[in-house]
Formats: structure tokens, C-alpha cells, sequence
């Protein structure tokens, strides 16, 4: 199955990690530092790679230019529509505004069929002043549409920020999930109490947390690649899609990181077609639900 033409929704990709591996290893090369993507990816490397592309993103040109790249990329994808999340940085060369204000110039002068939204991810090692400072930028940040709660799940829990998702909810953002990355029951628990707007991964729900998804419904980012890279699945067959696909639950299709993966957005569809022997329409109808869980009305404009 090629699922190159069929046009596509992405909801889960961040910017740092969705940079070419040429554009990559450019930068480093420029800063003299000596740095091999590993063959093997989990959460450890994972992390390690997210610190080496930090590393060199320091100044505004780099950053547009990735954006830029990020956006040709998913488009000749044929990728309709994007929501990309990032923790907003400051580096020598720009403050946390100019961060976001280089993305939303890429974003504004794009002028590619492709259209584009920002979520500011709030990173689970970040302090609270921080996580609250990420609100503050995102609720003036014009092309924010909502927040994402990422990070190495090994650190803080969702509750210790739990005050700022409220205060994003009151003010009209909308709240996206990293959800059971790893087996930890509590905070699957606290996260789905909450009732985010969307869940990510969801890699290890425990029967309760299962039944919870279900009967609230939370539509749920799936990234075939990550996740089983992050669970070690030999197999696209034994991933929870089947599951939940079998529900008739929301689902959207997502890349997660293409840079550590090596993926695009048409793999990772072809990786779940192939799996589970879905043909155009079911295809059709994941975009569909895709865009409905878009956090604005132009994924589902793009589609018609
Ligand atoms: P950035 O926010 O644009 O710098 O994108 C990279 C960051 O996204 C990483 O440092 C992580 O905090 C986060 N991230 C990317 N992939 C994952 C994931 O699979 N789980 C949790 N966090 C992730």
C-alpha cells in the first residue's frame, strides 16, 4: 500500500525532532561536533539525540530554516494540515518571544498549500514558573491554538502542573496529553481525570485506564514507529491501534519524531494499512477523524 497521495492530517510531530538528518548533520558539522544517530532507538536514545539537536538550534536562522524544511517535507506528503508542538527556548542568540515569533513568521509567510498551527509543549522537567511562563506565551502567541504536555516521562507527573491546565482550559486553549509512555498507573489516572482534549501514545493503559479512554472517548494520537520503538513491538500487528481501532475510537495517525525514526507521515500510514489490511476508504475515514481532532476549523477546511 502507498499512501504518498492520500491526503493526510498531522497532529503529533515536534519541531526538534523532525529535522533532516542532512540538515542535522550540517549544523553539527559547522560547530565542529562529532555526533551519529543511533541505529537503535529508545527512550535513553531518545533523549540523547534531543540534547544533540538542542544543541545546535541556537540562533533564529537555523530555526527557520528547519521550520521551512519541516513544512516542505509533510507537504510533499501531501499533508494537508500540521500541528507542531515545541518547548520554547532561549539561547545566546533569542529570547523565548523571538522562538516563537521566528516559527509564526514561517508559519505567516508560508505560502504553501499546506497550513500550520502551533501548540507550546510544556516539558515535564521544566520548573512550574517555567510551565506557567509557556501558558503566558502561548495565550498571546498568535498562532498557538493549545498546549502539549511532554518531556521524559521519568519525570515530573502531570498533577504537579495540573493548576496551569486549568488555566489554559479557562482561557480557550485546547490540551494534548503525552499519556502512559511508560507504566505509571497514578498519573495515566490524574491525566484522564483531567479529560485532555487529545491523549498521545497511551502505550501502556492498564485495564482501568482502557476502560476510561473508551467511555470518555479522548481521541488518541497514535505514532506507529515511536511507539513501538518506545514499547520494543517486533510487529505493527501487536500495537494497541488494533485495539482501539476496533472501538470505532478516534484516532489520528501521527510521525512523533521523523528525525529519530527516520519516518514520514506516509510511512507510518502505510505501516498501519499493512497491519491491519486497510484499504482507501478506512484510510479516508482516519484522515476525516484526524482533522475533526484538529485543534482548529482549517484541518477540516483543507480536507474538503
Ligand atoms: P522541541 O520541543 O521542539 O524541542 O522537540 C523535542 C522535544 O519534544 C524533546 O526534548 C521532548 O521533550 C519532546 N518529545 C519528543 N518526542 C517525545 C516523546 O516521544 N515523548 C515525550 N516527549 C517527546
Amino acid at each position: 500500500m502507498d499512501c504518498k497521495n492520500l491526503p493526510k492530517i498531522e497532529l503529533h510531530a515536534h519541531i526538534n525532532g523532525c529535522l533532516r538528518r542532512s540538515t542535522l548533520h550540517e549544523f553539527l558539522q559547522e560547530d565542529n561536533k562529532e555526533y551519529q544517530i543511533p541505529a537503535v532507538i529508545g527512550i535513553k536514545e531518545a533523549f540523547e539525540i534531543f540534547s544533540w539537536v538542542h544543541s545546535v538550534m541556537t540562533t533564529k536562522a537555523r530555526l527557520q530554516r528547519v521550520v521551512e524544511e519541516i513544512l516542505e517535507d509533510f507537504e510533499n506528503q501531501n499533508c494537508l494540515y500540521i500541528e507542531l508542538r515545541t518547548t520554547p527556548k532561549s539561547t545566546k542568540f533569542m529570547s523565548k518571544q523571538e522562538y516563537l515569533s521566528t516559527i509564526v513568521s514561517v508559519f505567516t509567510s508560508n505560502s504553501r498549500k499546506i497550513k500550520a498551527k502551533l501548540l507550546i509543549s510544556i516539558n515535564r522537567s521544566q520548573s512550574l514558573e517555567e510551565a506557567w511562563e509557556n501558558l503566558h506565551l502561548a495565550q498571546t502567541c498568535e498562532k498557538c491554538v493549545g498546549l502539549d504536555f511532554s518531556g521524559n516521562p521519568m519525570a515530573n507527573k502531570f498533577n504537579y502542573y495540573v493548576e496551569v491546565f486549568n488555566e489554559a482550559r479557562k482561557s480557550g486553549l485546547k490540551i494534548t496529553v503525552h499519556t502512559a509512555e511508560i507504566e505509571d498507573e497514578e498519573d495515566t489516572v490524574d491525566i484522564l481525570n483531567f479529560r485532555p482534549d487529545r491523549i498521545g501514545h497511551c502505550n501502556y493503559l492498564s485495564e482501568r485506564c482502557e476502560n476510561l479512554v473508551k467511555d470518555l472517548r479522548i481521541p488518541m494520537e497514535i505514532c506507529p514507529s515511536s511507539n513501538m520503538a518506545t514499547i520494543g513491538l517486533g510487529s505493527m500487528v501487536d500495537h494497541h491501534f488494533g485495539k482501539f481501532y476496533g472501538f470505532d475510537h478516534p484516532i489520528a495517525i501521527c510521525t512523533d519524531d521523523t528525525l529519530l525514526f527516520d519516518t514520514d507521515i506516509s510511512k507510518e500510514y502505510e505501516l498501519v494499512a499493512n497491519a491491519y489490511s486497510l484499504g482507501d476508504e478506512d484510510l479516508k475515514k482516519i484522515v476525516k477523524n484526524s482533522a475533526e481532532m484538529a485543534f482548529s476549523d482549517e484541518a477540516l477546511e483543507g480536507l474538503s
